[in-house]
């Protein structure tokens, strides 16, 4: 389905694995086969280590805003239609050190705009939701 909005190619080599959890409801994140350590977004090798090996490991969604941006025209079409809306940057309570962009929305299929940006605030705890946009299920984030 053609939607407008720029969506991940859901066969990449790379992130396929995470795709495929987001359509489950689960979010993943990489870690290393051999030091054991996180890695986003998905690559095939750990940047500690330079390991190949790699497991998915699913995470508990919880996170807090580590930052967010206003965009504002000129932007792609789908997107000047609904801005200013917020990107956020969240940083997941596991592991601060990985950290995730999205939206910041009122319900999983909520418009990319509901939440207003003056609000948002850094560290407010929130927690991930999947909606369905053209044929990915998106990861989103809720206030927790
Ligand atoms: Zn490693």
């Amino acid at each position: 389905m053609e939607t407008g909005f720029v969506l991940p190619d859901l066969d990449s080599e790379d992130s396929a694995e995470f795709w495929a959890g987001c359509a489950r409801g689960e979010l993943l994140v990489q870690a290393c086969g051999r030091c054991g350590r996180w890695r986003f977004p998905p690559r095939p090798m750990c940047p500690h280590c330079q390991s190949i090996d790699v497991e998915w490991v699913p995470v508990s969604g919880r996170a807090r805003v580590w930052s967010f941006v206003v965009p504002h025209p000129p932007l792609l079409p789908a997107y000047a239609e609904l801005a200013p809306y917020n990107v956020i940057v969240v940083a997941l309570e596991e592991d601060e050190r990985i950290r995730m962009v999205g939206n910041l929305v009122d319900r999983p299929d909520g418009a990319i705009n509901a939440v207003d940006p003056a609000s948002i605030e850094i560290g407010e705890p929130v927690r991930v939701v999947f909606a369905d946009v053209g044929d990915v299920a998106l990861p989103r984030w809720v206030r927790a």
